[in-house]
């Protein structure tokens, strides 16, 4: 696909970015890694109150991102979710080729990096050899439930992936346990008290234990060890073991792309455009440092703002381009589709 720009991080100011770009009548492609946009105001604290978004009193991690889908509707950006990007490079041409890890292909005029803190990976399950039946019987999402119907299923974990997916399978699975290191949940008091009223009715199990090793036989994972609070290992069968340990974000390919880095952040040449030290590549949001740079929402809507600017030579090299209110220019409202 060829494109004037593409952002990638679907966070909140990834997603103003596609409306900055929009008033400069420039495209956008936004890609994510996670299946939802958002990013940390939706995966960490979608129902937390926030309380300094200028002109927004207060609103949760989730409004503020449908607003700003609301707002960038006129725009209508088209998102690749689910993807990461791994691959970025310069051509000779002067544009980009950017790829993601599903195959997805860009050549690109300009590059947004609107990825936080990183791409949320799931946590993984730290037993020695165990990640050779990753996505044949170990897995860390559920991508087609019916895979899991009929089985023997252990399900680990104590938040409420853990917990939803628990309940959903039961009564569709062979057999349900729940495996969590101790008692406490993360997950709804509702959900939690189901899952006890199915294991009193004894539809599912629940174990408290942690996996610390495991047994093969004809190359499949056949039985997980599991230690209990009482320090017994016990052996438990199972055809696929599901493990929701939460996101953590990591930096990933985007230390490979030649961006000059400091503590894990890119740094910009200016606060003028926001721009990386590879031109044609500009860093917004929690990814960028610079003296000064404070880690808010609104900084990154500004930085976002001053990037599509220092952006617009790239795509539009013979256009003077001028800054205009969005409350009195005719131009923008035909843009807006306001008129
Ligand atoms: P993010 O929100 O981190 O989004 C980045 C996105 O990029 C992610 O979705 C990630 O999956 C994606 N991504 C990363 N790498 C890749 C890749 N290679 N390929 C594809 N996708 C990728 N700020 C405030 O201003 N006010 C507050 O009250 C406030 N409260 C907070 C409360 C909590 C609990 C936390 C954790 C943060 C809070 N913040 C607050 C900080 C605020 O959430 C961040 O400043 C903001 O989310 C940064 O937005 P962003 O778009 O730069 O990055």
């Amino acid at each position: 696909m060829e494109a004037d720009a593409v952002i990638i991080g679907a966070g909140p100011v990834g997603l103003f970015q596609v409306f900055e770009l929009g008033l400069l009548e420039i495209k956008a492609h936004v890609i994510d890694s996670l299946p939802v946009v958002g990013g940390q105001c939706v995966e960490l604290y979608p129902d937390k109150p926030i309380y300094d978004i200028p002109a927004v009193p207060v609103c949760t991690g989730q409004e503020l991102t449908d607003n700003l889908l609301k707002q960038i509707e006129p725009f209508e950006p088209t998102f690749h979710l689910n993807q990461e990007v791994t691959v970025v490079e310069k051509r000779e041409d002067g544009r980009f080729n950017l790829e993601t890890s599903m195959g997805t292909r860009f050549i690109t005029k300009t590059i947004f990096i609107a990825a936080g803190v990183g791409s949320f990976q799931p946590r993984t399950i730290k037993v020695d050899g165990i990640e050779q039946f990753e996505g044949e019987q170990v897995f860390y999402r559920v991508k087609d439930p019916s895979r899991f119907h009929g089985k023997n299923l252990v399900i680990c974990g104590g938040g409420d992936s853990a917990l939803d997916w628990a309940l959903n399978f039961v009564g569709k699975a062979e057999s349900v346990i729940l495996l969590h290191r101790r008692e406490d949940f993360r997950a709804a008091p509702a959900s939690v008290a189901k899952m006890k009223e199915l294991c009193d009715e004894f539809e599912m199990q629940f174990i408290v234990g942690q996996v610390t090793g495991y047994e093969s036989k004809d190359e499949r994972l056949s039985e997980i060890k599991v230690t209990g609070a009482d320090g017994v290992t016990r052996r438990l069968p199972l055809d696929h073991l599901l493990v929701f340990f939460g996101l953590s974000p990591k930096l990933g390919p985007i230390a490979e792309w030649g961006l000059d880095i400091e503590r894990k952040q890119l740094k910009v040449v200016d606060t003028e455009k926001f721009e990386t030290n590879v031109p044609g590549i500009f860093a917004v949001g929690d990814i960028n440092t610079y003296p000064g740079k404070k880690k808010l929402i609104l900084s990154g809507f500004h930085e976002a703002a001053l990037a599509a600017f220092g952006a617009a030579p790239y795509i539009f090299p013979e256009k003077k381009i001028h800054m205009q209110y969005t409350t009195t220019s005719p131009k923008l409202h035909k843009i807006l589709g306001v008129e």
